[in-house]
């Protein structure tokens, strides 16, 4: 595929970057193996724009995947962090910052009594998983196919959609024995859960779901799903743990369970928590996390968790974040939606646009998008010609079709106006995508 134009900085970067690092990149979406061409590599971001080492200006749609729902550099945020780093970076004992931040996630989310710091994603479903087995003494969890809860071993098993199929490792380095424990389900499907309970009595530990997943693109849970995964978690002794960490704080004040009210056992956070560094959590019930050493036996620490800048960066973001902050997003999140679906519909593009609160994305498919196998009938080919457009004409969307797009509180008139003026000949470049 000819592209628009090239960007010879980032080019000259990733070249070297390619020497010394495995793909040029430290998160392999990054790499923009999905679309081709050159990942741009930034230099700067203010508000809804990033800024590239050729120094062209973007309107940002991936706010660092979720985190920078303030926009980049925020004025309060970035002092917090400053006042923070000249008081010292890391003491390795506790600090105020800590408190101030669970106290914060634990006000607004009523099911979290208690919670834990820790440093990503990972670390904290990875530490959910744990201590949802060290409670119930039980061994299998239940994943669903398409949902992505970082790159724990045991859940990378996402492999087969089919009933109750027990996975198969979907990456090497992942050992039958890590991934055995783990069931893989089809999303959406409360049936293939029951059945997975019964033929399971007594083993499952724990059903782990993204509250409203993103990660195969936008696929809101339907009607009562997460309800029915609850019960169905009480009934059989098992937790019913939500992945927030892409919701949390996003898509409303209290994230997802601010929008549908099922009461989690344990939930999982970071991306917007931690201000745009690295600061995640798990929390939930209390009987639960009392487990957790050093007052229970499960076992878990970090020499970064609670890290003193970091807290401060998300602390000071998500006391920003208020209701007109979240109407803000939402506001400008519907406006840009309609913009997109517009433009598409006027070129005759068969699409899908769905939504969970302010996250959305778009499928390349006329039908709805129920799971991971809807979600890969799309026609991807029709988003690379309509990625690269758009990043050729400033604006930079998530480099994959199953992915969602992000927008900020700084995301104002002009910055919708840029993308505004890019969407027709995008939509014109996805119509006349051939595979
Ligand atoms: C991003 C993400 C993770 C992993 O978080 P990292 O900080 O990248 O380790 C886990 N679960 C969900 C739902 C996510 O979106």
């Amino acid at each position: 595929m000819s592209l628009p134009y090239d960007a010879p900085v980032s080019q000259t970067l990733f070249d070297r970057a390619s020497l010394v690092t495995p793909g040029g990149v430290n998160s392999p979406v990054r790499a923009f193996k999905a679309v081709g061409g050159t990942p741009r590599f930034m230099v700067s971001g203010t508000g809804p724009y990033l800024t590239d080492a050729d120094g062209r200006e973007y309107v940002d749609l991936v706010c660092s995947w979720g985190p920078m729902i303030l926009g980049h550099a925020h004025p309060e945020v970035v002092a917090a962090v400053q006042e923070a780093v000249a008081r010292g970076t890391s003491f390795g004992t506790p600090g105020e910052g800590e408190v101030a931040l669970a106290e914060e996630i634990v006000a607004r989310i009523e099911p979290v009594e208690q919670v834990r710091l820790v440093s990503s994603g990972t670390e904290a479903t990875m530490s959910a998983i744990r201590l949802a087995r060290g409670f119930t003494g039980r061994a299998k969890v239940v994943k669903f196919a398409g949902c992505y809860h970082g790159h724990v071993d045991a859940l990378l098993a996402a492999a087969g959609s089919g009933l109750a199929t027990f996975a198969l490792p979907d990456t090497p380095g992942v050992t039958g024995a890590q991934a055995g424990d783990t069931i893989v389900l089809p999303y959406n499907d409360l049936d293939a859960v029951h059945a997975a309970f019964r033929a399971h009595p007594g083993e499952i530990a724990c059903v782990i779901t993204e509250a409203s997943p993103g990660n195969m693109g936008v696929v809101p849970p339907g009607e009562g799903f997460n309800a029915g995964l609850k019960a169905a978690c009480e009934q059989n002794g098992a937790l019913y743990i939500s992945d927030e960490v892409m919701t949390g704080f996003r898509t409303s004040k209290a994230g997802w369970y601010g929008v549908d009210g099922v009461e989690p056992d344990l939930m999982t956070f970071g991306k917007v928590m931690g201000g745009g560094f690295p600061a995640a959590a798990f929390g939930g019930r209390r009987d639960v996390m009392e487990h957790l050493a050093p007052v229970g036996p499960v076992y878990q620490a970090g020499t970064l968790s609670g890290n003193p800048v970091a807290t401060a960066a998300g602390l000071a973001q998500l006391r920003l974040l208020d209701d007109a902050a979240y109407e803000k997003v939402d506001a400008v999140s519907a406006e840009i939606r309609s913009l997109i679906t517009g433009a598409l519909a006027k070129e005759g593009v068969a699409h899908r646009l769905q939504t969970a609160s302010n996250m959305f994305s778009v499928f390349f498919t006329p039908d709805e998008v129920r799971d991971y196998d809807d979600a890969r009938k799309q026609e991807s080919f029709r988003f690379t010609a309509f990625f690269h457009s758009m990043l050729s004409q400033g604006v930079y969307l998530p480099p994959s079709a199953f992915e969602s797009y992000f927008v900020s509180t700084a995301h104002d008139a002009q910055a919708v106006e840029r993308i505004a003026a890019a969407l027709p000949a995008a939509a014109r470049a996805a119509a006349e995508a051939t595979a």
